[in-house]
């Protein structure tokens, strides 16, 4: 069989987002030479006929048309390296890595919520306290304390409990 007539056919549709649309059509035919590959004539007609309707739809004078015809690259809103088609906002290893470093820095934050109450807590033990004003108007809020301080503190707060003093 020789194929020696190509013919093809690019239709678009655009809604202007108004109980409209908008539409363009653009057929071309051609006849394969010799020698010529008929798949090959294919692909090009098909690609001026697409560059065709692009070119029509993209000087709408509607700019819902004029962003569907050329639409925005999908890119991942981490990395912001082009999306695979079945990806949604991000890649998958990319939220994967994000939420780990949530859950490190989650971590970081309790365990610095702990230190705060467990010093705190020290503060309590030995007496001070928090934010108030003493005699000498020093506020005593253990912000003098070093941190070695504070944990030597912590530590009996922590021995105190096991006692059964503070409960
Ligand atoms: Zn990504």
């Amino acid at each position: 069989m020789k194929v020696t007539t190509v013919s093809v056919r690019v239709s678009k549709m655009f809604s202007d987002g108004n109980y409209g649309h908008q539409q363009t059509e653009v057929s071309y035919t051609a006849e394969v030479g010799d020698g010529e590959d008929p798949e090959q004539v294919t692909i090009v007609l098909m690609a001026r006929a697409t560059a065709q309707v692009r070119v029509q739809l993209g000087e709408s004078e509607t700019l819902n048309i004029r962003r569907a015809v050329n639409p925005q690259p999908r890119v991942c809103g981490y990395c912001q390296i082009a999306l695979l088609d079945w990806d949604n906002y991000s890649h998958k290893a990319c939220e994967e890595q994000k939420r780990a470093e949530r859950d490190v820095a989650r971590a970081a934050q309790n365990e610095e919520w702990n230190r705060q109450r467990e010093s705190e807590e020290a503060l309590a033990v030995i007496g001070a306290q928090p934010l108030n004003m003493h005699d000498s108007g020093e506020v005593l809020d253990g912000s003098d304390l070093s941190e070695q301080e504070v944990e030597w503190i912590a530590d009996d707060v922590a021995f105190t409990k096991r006692s059964g003093v503070i409960r």
